[in-house]
């Protein structure tokens, strides 16, 4: 299926032949599913002792968690049987071996977490397996979650570690003798109970290589306020870690958003920017290459580059006076300019820019605020031309050639409030227009009806006798 996804084929298309025979395959596979048999009991003697076996594994295409229970009597009978299992496909996106295997250790965790809570028996212990040193290691061979990252026959998982269940967990004392990291459990009740006298070091490495890309963070949160708090959120969890003493809990402030909208803004400075920092840094003079020579930037006391302008001494906000340099690619801008253009109800390009300019200064502004704007949704909605009729085509006497007002249409407009004289005490009372348009020419001719109601119902009254008449008939045309 997941093919099928990759290559985009519409539901009535034919198959390339590769998936057709890869499908034919399956289909005859899964008539063996029948001789596939789970036993629903699982030995539950209350006086045995009970363990929880996970393994989890990865591969290119998927990567999947299996728990066995491992039930030791007292008469140290060992029995271990399949209890859950759970496999997931590897996303269309690449990602790299080590991450997946990290998906597939997650998996385990949780579907070890879901199966404790579901057995009402006690587990004393929780074993969790994979070809990787933090947890028990276990080679492939021994590993029954890697039957599932890869397409294996129904005929062949009858007879394979899958439901023969690895040997290991058969031995009598300790199930892996390779394994020397303490389980779970007993890392817990250590930590608990620490030994005086005795230092714990942790160290944490990690590669250059594999630091994630700022763009990355950007890309996942398509509103700024949300980046905004993800990162704060961040902040406060690094904070709390080194101070354990004074830890931050609670709703979030406002000097934790002001410091993460800070730390995003300086982590693109710093690649964009990154020459003309150093420059600054060291009191030397940019280069005269730099695209934002003419700005004379400078960097302010929490290290964020500014421009410096000429409005040193103008009467108004310190951000105002030097806004905060943003270049043009980087998608922190776009976020910014959309929140702006959000927060001002989709308001148009020249309001969008002057708001943005009370804090940010983004190099080429006009075409980046203009081409989001393009691109809002809303506002092309809103934008969208009124879909007009078609109309038809024209009566003969509108095209014909004629002595003007032979043939003309009559219109009537009104009530008007007019003046029978010039002054402020003249009277004024209703009176109404018609309107006589000649169909030939387009001439148009005025008539001031003056009266009242009456008066209006009469000349209607009037027109409609006329065009009783079938001369007169041919001659007006009453819309
Ligand atoms: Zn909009």
């Amino acid at each position: 299926m997941q093919k099928l996804w990759k290559y985009q084929f519409q539901w009535d298309e034919v198959v390339p032949p590769d998936i057709a025979i890869e499908w034919k395959t399956l289909s005859q596979d899964i008539l063996f599913v029948k001789d596939f048999k789970i036993l629903r009991y699982l030995f539950l003697d209350p006086d045995n002792q009970f363990q929880l076996h996970g393994f989890s594994d990865a591969s290119e295409k998927a990567y999947a968690a299996v728990i066995y229970c491992r039930s030791v009597s007292n008469t140290v009978q060992i029995k271990v049987q399949l209890v859950i299992a759970k496999t997931k496909v590897a996303p269309l996106k690449t990602i790299s071996l080590p991450r997946l295997e990290l998906c597939g250790a997650l998996l385990l965790s949780k579907l070890m977490d879901f199966t404790c809570k579901a057995f009402d028996i006690p587990i004393s212990q929780s074993h969790f397996h994979t070809d990787s040193t933090i947890w028990h290691y276990v080679s492939g061979n021994e590993n029954p979650a890697d039957l599932a990252t890869r397409s294996v026959s129904s005929s062949a998982i009858l007879t394979s570690l899958w439901l023969c269940v690895p040997e290991f967990l058969y031995k009598e004392c300790s199930f892996h003798p390779e394994s020397s990291v303490p389980t779970l459990n007993d890392s817990v009740s250590t930590l608990n109970e620490p030994v005086p006298g005795e230092r714990c070091c942790v160290q944490s490495t990690i590669a250059a290589n594999h630091l994630p890309n700022s763009n990355d963070l950007f890309q996942k949160y398509s509103s700024l306020s949300k980046l905004k708090r993800v990162t704060a959120y961040c902040l406060r969890f690094v904070n709390n870690c080194r101070n354990s003493k004074d830890k931050e809990t609670g709703f979030l402030n406002t000097t934790e958003l002001t410091n993460a909208i800070n730390v995003l803004i300086k982590s693109v400075q710093f690649i964009e920017f990154n020459n003309e920092i150093n420059a600054l840094k060291r009191n030397q003079a940019l280069s005269c290459r730099s695209k934002i020579l003419s700005l004379n930037p400078f960097l302010d006391n929490s290290g964020i580059l500014r421009v410096g302008g000429r409005l040193r001494h103008a009467n108004i906000a310190y951000g105002h006076k030097h806004p905060i340099l943003l270049p043009k690619r980087p998608i922190l801008t776009d976020l910014i300019v959309r929140h702006y253009h959000e927060i001002l109800l989709h308001a148009g390009p020249q309001l969008v820019q002057s708001s943005i300019q009370e804090q940010y200064w983004i190099i080429g502004a006009r075409h980046v605020i203009r081409h989001l704007i393009r691109k809002c949704v809303k506002c092309r909605r809103v934008r969208a031309s009124i879909s007009n009729q078609m109309m038809s085509d024209l009566p003969t006497t509108r095209i014909s050639p004629s002595p003007t007002f032979l043939r003309c249409g009559v219109d009537y407009a009104g009530p008007f409030q007019i003046k029978a004289s010039k002054g402020r005490n003249s009277k004024s009372f209703k009176a109404y227009i018609a309107l006589f348009v000649c169909f030939t020419t387009r001439a148009i001719h005025l008539e001031l009806i003056c009266g009242s109601e009456e008066h209006r119902v009469r000349f209607l009254s009037r027109i409609k006798e006329d065009l009783r008449n079938q001369i007169v008939r041919r001659r007006f045309h009453n819309e």
